[in-house]
C-alpha cells in the first residue's frame, strides 16, 4: 500500500471563525488575543497542551532586552503580559530595571487566561497539516488530533507555527538557513533545581559574574570569549565530565518565582543535527540534548559551589529551534535595513536587538559583531519591521508573524527575539480582524497607516 492510496475521512466542521491562528506560541497567542479583542471570532490551534511556544515549552525564560535610548521598544500587549506575570511573582524587576525574565509555567497560565478572557477559543493537541486552497485564498485548514482529520474554516489565517508550516503547504516560497542552508544551532534547555543561589552568587562574584541580587543571576562561558569560568571547563573536559563542544555555548539564568532553580540556555545540539523541520533530526536533537544535560549537571555538581545537591528540574518539552523556514514576503528585511536603521510607512515593530547568530560552524568568527560604525550601533538607534514582511507572496488571506517572517538569515537572527514576536503577533492579530471584518479576508486591502494608528492607541510603540 502506498501513502497516496490511503483515503482517510475528513470531518468538515459547520462552524467557521473570522481568524484561525495556527500555533499558539510566542507570536500566535498574542495574535489570538489581539484579534479577539478587536472583535473577531478566533480559534487558536496548538500542537501541544499549553500556549507560549518556545518561551514556555522550550523554556526560553528571558525576554531578550530590546531597548533604545533607555526605552523598551515593544509595548502594547507585551507590557500587559509583563505586568500580569509580575503581579503573580512569575516575573520580576531587578535593580537595573530589567523586567524581562519569567517563570515559563506562570507564562503558560497567564497567556492562556489572557487568550480566553479575550473571547478566543483554543484547540490543544492538534496539528495543522494542510491548507484547503481556493485559488490564492486559503478556504480552510485540515488539522489532525485524537478526533481524526477535520476541516476548519476561517476568513483569515495566521501561520504562527515558527516554521511556516501552513505557508509552505499553501505554496509560499521560503528561505531556510544561511547561504549554504545551514541553520542556527538548536539547544535543549533545562531547569536545574536544588541550587543554593546565594552560595553560587558568592562564588561567581569574584569571577566577575555575580549579581547584586541572587534572584537575578546570569552567568556564561563560551570558549575564548573572556569568561573567567573557562579554566573550570578545561578541567572538566580533561577529566571527561564535559565534551569540548559543551564549551561552545554555556549560559544560565535564575528564574522569577523559582528561588532554587536555574534555567540553562544549553546544551547546544550536535552540529549535524541542524534542521528543525526534519522529524528525524528533531528526534536526534532531543536525545543528544538529554545526553548533554547529563554532562552539564555533573559539571555543575562538581565545579560550581551551591550546585552540589542540584538535580534535574525538567527538560524543556520542545527542543529550542532558533531558525528554520522564513517566508518570501512582500518585503524582505535585510541586514542593511538593520544597520542603516531603516524605517517604513507600514512599520509594525521596532528593533534594537543585535544580529545574534548561534552558529554551528565551530568557533568560526561571526561576520557581524555587536559593535561597529553603522548607525545601528548608537544607543538610541532602532530599525523597523514593515507590515509587508508578514505577508507571504501569493496568498491573499494569510499572515506570518514571528521567527518565520520575511527576513534574510542575518536579519532574522536579530528580529526573532520574543518581544518582537509579540509585537509582530499583535499587529498580525489586529490586521487579521480588520481584514476579516472589512475586506473579505484580504490582508493587503487594509490601510497600514490606519493599522498603525490602532496599534498606537493600544499602546504599541510604532
Ligand atoms: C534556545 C533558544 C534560546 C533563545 N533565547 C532567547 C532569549 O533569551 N530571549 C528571547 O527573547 N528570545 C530568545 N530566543 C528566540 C525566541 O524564543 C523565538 O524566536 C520565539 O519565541 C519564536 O516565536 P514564534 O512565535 O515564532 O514561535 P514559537 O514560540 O516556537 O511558537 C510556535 C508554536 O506553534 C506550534 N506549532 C508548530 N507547528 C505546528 C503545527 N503544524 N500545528 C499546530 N501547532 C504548531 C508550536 O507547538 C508552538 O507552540 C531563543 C530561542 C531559542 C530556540
Amino acid at each position: 500500500m502506498t501513502a497516496s492510496s490511503i483515503n482517510l475521512p475528513v470531518k468538515v466542521l459547520e462552524r467557521g471563525w473570522d481568524v484561525i491562528v495556527c500555533g499558539g506560541g510566542t507570536a500566535g497567542t498574542i495574535a489570538g488575543i489581539a484579534a479577539a479583542r478587536a472583535g473577531a471570532s478566533v480559534l487558536v490551534v496548538e500542537a501541544l497542551g499549553s500556549v507560549g511556544g518556545s518561551g514556555t515549552n522550550a523554556q526560553v525564560t528571558p525576554l531578550m532586552r530590546n531597548v533604545s535610548a533607555g526605552v523598551n521598544l515593544n509595548r502594547g500587549l507585551t507590557d500587559e503580559l509583563k505586568r500580569r506575570l509580575n503581579e503573580r511573582g512569575d516575573g520580576g524587576t531587578d535593580a537595573n530595571g530589567n523586567d524581562n525574565w519569567f517563570n515559563p509555567e506562570g507564562m503558560k497560565y497567564v497567556l492562556e487566561r489572557m487568550l480566553l478572557e479575550s473571547g478566543a477559543e483554543l484547540l490543544y493537541h492538534t496539528h495543522v497539516v494542510a491548507p484547503v486552497m481556493e485559488g490564492e485564498r486559503i478556504a480552510g485548514i485540515i488539522v489532525h488530533n485524537k478526533g481524526g482529520l477535520q476541516q476548519l474554516r476561517a476568513a483569515v489565517f495566521i501561520d504562527a507555527t515558527g516554521d511556516a508550516d501552513l505557508a509552505v503547504l499553501a505554496g509560499v516560497p521560503t528561505y531556510s538557513g544561511d547561504d549554504d542552508g545551514i541553520h542556527q544551532a538548536m539547544s535543549l534547555r533545562f531547569a536545574l533545581a536544588g541550587v543554593d543561589l546565594a552560595r553560587l552568587n558568592a562564588f561567581l562574584g569574584p569571577l566577575g559574574q555575580g549579581s547584586s541580587d541572587p534572584a537575578f543571576l546570569h552567568f556564561w562561558m563560551v570558549w575564548e570569549k573572556g569568561s573567567r569560568l573557562e579554566p573550570l571547563f578545561h578541567e572538566a573536559v580533561s577529566r571527561g565530565t564535559l565534551l569540548e563542544r559543551d564549551g561552545d555555548y554555556f549560559q544560565a539564568f535564575s528564574v522569577p518565582g523559582r528561588p532554587n532553580e536555574l534555567s540553562f540556555n544549553c546544551p547546544r545540539i550536535r552540529a549535524d543535527l541542524n534542521d528543525g523541520t526534519d522529524p528525524w533530526t528533531l528526534t536526534g536533537a532531543q536525545i543528544d540534548g538529554r545526553e548533554g544535560i547529563e554532562r552539564l549537571i555533573a559539571f555543575c555538581r562538581e565545579s560550581l559551589p551551591g550546585c552540589e545537591a542540584a538535580y534535574l528540574g525538567a527538560y524543556a518539552p520542545m527542543v529550542g529551534i532558533r531558525e528554520t523556514r522564513r517566508i518570501q514576503g512582500d518585503y524582505l528585511l535585510t541586514l542593511d535595513d538593520i544597520l542603516e536603521c531603516r524605517t517604513f510607512p507600514d512599520a509594525v515593530c521596532r528593533n534594537h536587538y543585535p544580529v545574534d547568530i548561534h552558529t554551528v560552524r565551530a568557533r568560526e568568527k561571526l561576520q557581524h559583531t555587536r559593535t561597529g560604525d553603522a548607525p545601528y550601533f548608537r544607543p538610541d538607534a532602532y530599525h523597523e519591521i514593515p507590515y509587508r514582511a508578514l505577508l507571504p507572496v501569493g496568498v491573499q488571506n494569510l499572515l506570518v508573524p514571528g521567527r518565520s517572517a520575511s527576513a534574510t538569515f542575518e536579519a532574522q537572527s536579530a528580529i526573532r527575539v520574543q518581544q518582537n514576536c509579540h509585537s509582530m503577533g499583535e499587529a498580525a492579530g489586529l490586521a487579521a480582524a480588520i481584514a476579516a471584518h472589512l475586506h473579505g479576508g484580504d490582508v493587503r486591502a487594509l490601510d497600514a497607516g490606519e493599522l498603525r494608528l490602532r496599534l498606537r492607541a493600544l499602546g504599541a510603540n510604532v
